[in-house]
């Protein structure tokens, strides 16, 4: 055979063999792996390939850039193996779809993700997966409550959407270990700079990348981290598809991963079947945000802390719902948890009401209104009209969302910017307001 890439080929055949191999290089940089597929360096590789799943064949299984990522984000978790998927949506389907199939239970927080709680109660219900929702997240006996035999996920996020609800790991996770089931949690709101659940007795941890990690609101993803413990003799029973042999009489998932079982089964049969891969540029997104997330959420977390200060003091403010405030009905177990900060995303509500929001939203000029959180920009959303708009008004209310409610996300600015362009929406004369930031931060 020629050489593809010599004048003898044809025109089609060089331009696309031509021009194709590469300088060695080292770069220092995360490279991407922009690529379908990887060549096989003999017959036998390929074999060992398919037969083992070592080393790279297809994107959708594997692709390097996506494993250094994957391998940071475990390590910052303190997690055995990570999984990185397209979308923080794909990576709670993808986890809880990894444990649980028809005719199992999931017991949840009621203060979760809009998108994970539509996911509980339209998409696995049509699954046969029945969930059961728990509201006093901090009561360990609430969860025992919930719980049935054929239980087999409990499910809450470290920080919650909406009242900034802290969820008491260990307690919960007690609980599970008991029932020798899992405790997911979703960690996207503290990050692993600022909690890391895994180390309190969570199981699993899984995050939308697409917020503090990505950083800046450029790029989906989503990860799903696991301790390594599966204990096949304790547990074995409840999750059969982790030690039955493989449909060809293959040794289980168990027998060839241990403890990693969870994950691997994620790695080699949920993900790569229902599909959410995502693409090596993000992953390198990502990991590029990762490097400086420390940075970002000790910046946004102090900033936070005095925005939810100054707004308490504030007469057109009914409350504040952040947990770093002593006011705040989780305060105490908060303190425990998040020694570095209290996360950045946390609601408030106007005395005025629906107007008073539309007001201050359409007159800010600092914070960007939009749906999206742990951006490296200040963010504001009215969750009544928008992300909780589908709720009867009772179950808003409950949830602690009323007509002048506000979330905000709060990003690296100068605070004193951030309470300057807050005072502009309360309605205040500039002079007054200069006055009124400088008074407070004095
Ligand atoms: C955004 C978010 C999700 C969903 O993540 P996507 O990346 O948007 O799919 C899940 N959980 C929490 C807590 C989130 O904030």
């Amino acid at each position: 055979m020629p050489d593809p890439s010599s004048a003898t080929a044809g025109f089609s055949t060089r331009q696309v063999h031509a021009g194709t191999e590469w300088a060695d290089a080292s770069p220092r940089a995360l490279p991407i792996f922009l690529t379908a597929g990887f060549t096989f360096d003999d017959f036998d590789h390929a074999a060992h390939h398919f037969q083992t799943g070592v080393g790279f064949g297809y994107t959708r299984t594997g692709n390097p850039t996506i494993d250094a990522l994957e391998r940071k984000l475990a390590d910052l978790e303190g997690g055995a193996d990570a999984v990185f998927v397209a979308s923080g949506q794909a990576a709670v389907s993808v986890a809880l779809l990894a444990l649980v199939g028809a005719g199992d239970h999931v017991v949840a927080s009621t203060h979760i993700y809009e998108g994970t709680r539509g996911l509980l109660l339209d998409n696995l219900a049509r699954l046969g997966i029945e969930t059961d929702f728990v509201d006093d997240v901090a009561d360990p006996a609430a969860w025992r409550a919930a719980s049935r035999p054929n239980t087999r996920v409990f499910f809450a996020e470290s920080i919650s959407n909406a009242r900034n609800d802290i969820l008491d790991i260990a307690a919960v996770a007690g609980v599970a270990d008991d029932l020798g089931i899992p405790l997911v949690v979703d960690n996207t709101f503290a990050t692993p700079y600022l909690l890391r659940p895994l180390q309190h007795g969570a199981a699993v941890v899984v995050h939308s990348a697409s917020k503090f990690l990505a950083g800046q609101g450029a790029a989906l993803g989503g990860v799903i981290i696991d301790d390594g413990r599966f204990d096949p003799v304790r547990s074995g029973a409840l999750f059969p598809h982790l030690v039955a042999a493989s449909r060809s009489g293959a040794p289980s998932v168990a027998e060839r991963h241990g403890g990693r079982a969870r994950i691997a089964y994620v790695r080699e049969s949920v993900a790569p079947r229902f599909g959410p891969s995502p693409s090596p540029f993000n992953a390198f997104l990502v990991a590029q945000g990762v490097e400086t997330l420390s940075l970002r959420v000790r910046q946004q977390s102090a900033n936070a802390l005095a925005v939810a200060r100054w707004l308490a003091r504030r007469p057109e403010v009914t409350s504040v719902d952040y947990a770093g405030l002593p006011t705040h009905p989780h305060h105490a177990v908060a303190r425990r948890y998040l020694t570095r900060g209290f996360g950045s995303v946390f609601q408030f509500t106007l005395a005025g009401g629906e107007e008073a929001a539309r007001r201050l939203i359409e007159s800010v000029e600092v914070f960007t209104h939009m749906t999206h959180l742990g951006d490296v920009r200040s963010l504001v959303l009215h969750p009544a009209t928008t992300s909780h708009a589908q709720h009867s008004e009772e179950a808003r209310r409950a949830l602690g969302v009323h007509p002048g409610t506000l979330r905000l996300s709060i990003g690296i600015e100068d605070v004193d910017d951030l309470l300057a362009d807050l005072d502009r929406g309360l309605g205040l004369p500039q002079s007054d307001a200069a006055v009124t930031a400088v008074e407070v931060l004095a």
